[in-house]
């Protein structure tokens, strides 16, 4: 893109992008995926890693932005566009690693019946919803997730309705896991829940579970993505992402990018949590 461009509220991105860079750079096994498995997000970040922050990381960020996340733009004078590139988390994540899902699952019809057309289902990211606050059966969840489903099949085709079996088969990721936490809220979930209406997840970052495994593969904890919703009910006010990246067994850092450096954190801090993120 050519001419100004003013990026605002790009922090749900930035604080992505540390986890991810935290994970390339702390786990062998994920930085030779990343290199091996290219996309435009994954690319930006090997090349951060590998070259620092250069002249070109600025606007190689604002394409990425603009292409993937479609954020309001407006002209401004003097051929300055403003971007404003607030956004859930989990906007970010889909969009980032749509090639890349945490859950592929493909449903087949033992009749091989017209239900087994386009049955590729992608979960960029798993949803785990909590009743009491506590994520403590995290591996529980995923295994749940996991578990492959039958059933009748039922699919109508001209008044005709199939009776082969159905069966659900979940694929996990060989990569990551993202997990949207939540409150489950009287047993019903909004699809429009945005963090500032539902009660947050809150938690000490000691208290999260450091390893999930499946099958032979092992996904370690590299961070999660807190949000603290804005302080006033303007709605020119919006919140603020920022990540706590874990760095070896309990060092943990805060990145956010309204400061210039990452921060020490201590293990018992309690935070606010609205994604989790596992890699290999
Ligand atoms: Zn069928």
């Amino acid at each position: 893109m050519d001419g100004n461009i003013v990026l605002t509220n790009t922090c749900a991105f930035d604080a992505l992008a540390s986890l991810i860079m935290v994970s390339y750079c702390d786990s062998n096994k994920y930085s030779t995926k990343i290199d091996f498995n290219h996309n435009e997000f994954l690319n930006f970040i090997s090349k951060i890693v590998k070259n620092g922050i250069t002249s070109a990381t600025y606007s190689e960020r604002a394409d990425l932005i603009i292409n993937k996340t479609k954020p309001e733009m407006q002209q401004l004078q003097y051929g300055t566009m403003l971007v404003c590139c607030d956004t859930t988390i989990t906007n970010v994540v889909n969009s980032m690693f749509k090639e890349f899902p945490s859950v592929t699952e493909k449903t087949t019809c033992s009749s091989n019946c017209q239900l087994t057309t386009n049955s590729l289902k992608l979960k960029i990211y798993l949803s785990y919803q909590t009743e009491n606050g506590q994520i403590k059966d995290l591996q529980g969840f995923l295994d749940s997730q996991l578990k492959s489903v039958q059933s009748t099949c039922q699919y109508m085709d001209s008044e005709i309705v199939c009776k082969g079996v159905e069966e659900i088969m979940p694929n996990i990721s060989d990569m990551h896991l993202f997990i949207d936490v939540f409150y489950w809220e009287d047993g019903l979930v909004s699809n429009n829940r945005s963090s500032e209406t539902t009660e947050q997840v809150k938690m000490r970052l000691s208290d999260i579970p450091k390893l999930l495994v499946y099958n032979d593969i092992t996904y370690e904890l590299r961070g999660v993505i807190s949000f603290q919703p804005a302080q006033s009910k303007l709605r020119t006010s919006s919140g603020h992402y920022n990540a706590y990246a874990i760095r070896g067994t309990k060092n943990w850092q805060l990145f956010d990018d309204l400061k210039k450096k990452p921060t020490p954190i201590k293990e018992n801090k309690k935070i606010s949590i609205e994604l989790l993120v596992y890699t290999i």
